[in-house]
């Protein structure tokens, strides 16, 4: 079921000071100074600058740099955890996991591989190859990329596109959420202490008029001037205004959007470990998560087992600052998520859906918490199974079979991730392909973004492009064909000097190397030796 095209609400002005706040209690714990728009043009020509030298520092003096800044990260990941618990609001453990290991972990990854990833790359060739030349695709960084980012992963999700980036030549400007600034900071400070130059790695403070005004700036007409790629996380309704801020001045863009992962449980799943998987899938983070799961199809012949034990589960959690190392869920961000969410919820529930346990505030909490909730009878008339829903809420649906299943999870206009539930692991395999999602797991849950190698990105309203991996890592390069003729001295036979014989011989030429059938091929040979000299060097 399509959603409809919700429009973005125009990019706010951009203010003076940004206020990181505490999302637990409403606090104000940090003040940062906006980035004037005035001042970004000073600020790409300085990147750009940068990036020119940086892109001829050999590749293995800057993997020996990221090798310095996962060791800065490793130094600084208890004060890095406390950050993002503190601006985000989840548990420190998730914060610890989620945001610092993935960037020490890309740090790491990138250190070691990135000079094989990146090495010029022999192509085979197919049939003009036979004519005495060799050729390899040899990677170029884009230039300066400009990295939008939000506020859910403040840390792990620009640390994860800028790693590779600066591997690859590129200087980076980030601009992160207004709502996470203070971890916005703390990426262009670890790169600094790693002694990345100055100006290769800059951020920007500001709100999303900040962002577009990096787009308004840019331009092929205007070389040197702006971002030559736009790497845009956050969402459906803002990622359409910059792929057509970008379409418009024909700059690149790769978009990673929202998400509405299915989860789908069979009849053989080993059911104790589902019902785990999508407490956990649904409500890390309390639910704000591009690839959280956010519906589940299980089969009638286990599902009241299934529903009965995840509102189990659910009941064992535990709410809190995300500082308490009890804490299993924090608060949401701001007060608008949480009003999306409960309406979201009372749609649901006038739609018929029965909420078996939570979706209620909790106020003696602090401000923005909500229990998690897990809901039953749904359908996709609701605005809880067609919307992304950034919260904690786990709606579950019963189905007949498997192909039932795959065929609801497929009507949405979201494919970011999936996973499905079986003991029988080359079912589950087989059920991935006709499932539409950027990755699908079997018998797990998200954690294929914490694996450096594998791509991670949608299709449809979930964005194009793809993060990480080696796939992610040729979003920030040109990929330039280099070709070398051994033969220098001899002109090509299909040069100018055109005539009969040519013709006769290239016809001769096309049959030997394209006919069906192995006679024909002969046939072609014997005539076109017949006819060899049809060109020497210098005669017409
Ligand atoms: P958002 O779209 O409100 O903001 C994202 C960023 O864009 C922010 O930095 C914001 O300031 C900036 N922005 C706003 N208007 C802009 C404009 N006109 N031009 C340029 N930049 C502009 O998203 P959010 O609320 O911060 O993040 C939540 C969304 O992000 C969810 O939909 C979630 O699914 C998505 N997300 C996706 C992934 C993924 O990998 N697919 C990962 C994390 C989050």
């Amino acid at each position: 079921m399509a959603v409809p095209a919700a429009p973005a609400p125009p990019a706010t002005e951009q203010p003076e000071f940004l206020e990181s706040c505490d999302p637990a209690t409403g606090d104000v714990i940090a003040r940062f100074r906006a980035t004037p728009v005035a001042a970004l043009p000073e600020i790409f020509a300085r990147a750009h600058r940068a990036q020119q030298a940086w892109a001829k520092v050999p590749l293995r003096e800057r993997c020996r740099l990221l090798g310095r800044l996962r060791d800065v990260l490793f130094d600084r990941r208890g004060e890095l955890a406390d950050v993002v618990t503190r601006e985000s609001g989840k548990p420190r453990v998730e914060a610890l996991l989620t945001d610092v290991f993935l960037a020490l972990d890309a740090a790491d990854y990138y250190a070691r591989r990135a000079p094989q990833l990146l090495r010029p790359e022999r192509v085979p060739h197919h049939s003009l190859g036979a004519q005495g030349k060799r050729g390899w695709v040899h990677y170029e960084p884009f230039g300066v990329l400009g990295v939008i980012s939000p506020w859910n992963y403040p840390f792990s999700i620009p640390m994860g596109q800028i790693i590779p980036a600066v591997a690859a030549g590129n200087a980076v400007v980030l601009k992160p959420s207004e709502l996470t600034p203070w971890c916005g900071a703390l990426v262009g400070e670890v790169f600094a202490n790693a002694g990345f130059p100055a100006d290769l790695v800059q951020v920007v403070q500001g709100s999303g008029a900040l962002g577009a005004a990096m787009i308004e700036l840019s331009g092929t007409d205007r070389p040197g001037a702006g971002v030559d790629k736009v790497l845009f996380t956050g969402s459906v309704a803002t990622g359409r205004r910059v792929a057509q801020a970008c379409a418009q001045r024909l700059i690149p863009c790769l978009l990673e959007l929202g998400g509405k992962d299915a989860l789908l449980v069979l009849a053989d799943a080993p059911l104790e470990n589902a019902a785990r998987a999508a407490v956990w899938g649904s409500f890390m983070n309390c639910g704000q998560t591009c690839i959280s799961v956010e519906r589940v199809y299980v089969e009638d012949a286990v599902a009241d087992r299934f529903i009965a034990r995840c509102v189990e589960l659910t009941r064992q959690l535990r709410l809190g600052h995300g500082l308490d190392p009890q804490t299993d869920i924090g608060p949401l961000i701001h007060e608008r998520q949480l009003e999306k969410v409960e309406a979201q919820l009372q749609d649901a529930v006038a739609r018929g859906a029965r909420i078996l346990i939570g979706g209620v505030r909790r106020p003696d909490l602090g401000p923005r918490f909500l229990e998690p909730a897990v809901v039953e009878r749904v359908d996709h008339s609701m605005r809880l199974m067609q919307e992304e829903t950034f919260g904690p809420v786990l709606p579950i649906c019963r189905v007949r079979d498997a192909e039932q299943a795959v065929a609801l999870a497929n009507d949405s206009s979201f494919a970011l991730a999936a996973s499905v539930w079986t003991r029988d692991r080359r079912r589950g395999r087989q059920l991935a392909a006709p499932l539409r999602a950027g990755a699908v797991m079997v018998n797990d849950v998200a954690s294929y973004y914490g694996i450096c190698e594998a791509p991670h990105g949608g299709r449809g309203a979930s964005g194009w492009g793809r993060t990480h991996g080696r796939l992610g890592l040729l979003e920030l390069v040109h990929p330039k064909y280099v070709d070398v003729d051994y033969l220098s001295w001899w002109p090509k036979a299909w040069w100018y000097g055109y005539n009969q014989t040519l013709l006769l011989a290239a016809e001769r030429f096309v049959e030997f190397l394209l006919a069906p059938t192995r006679q024909q091929r002969w046939r072609a040979a014997r005539g076109a030796l017949a006819m060899l000299p049809f060109r020497r060097p210098g005669v017409r």
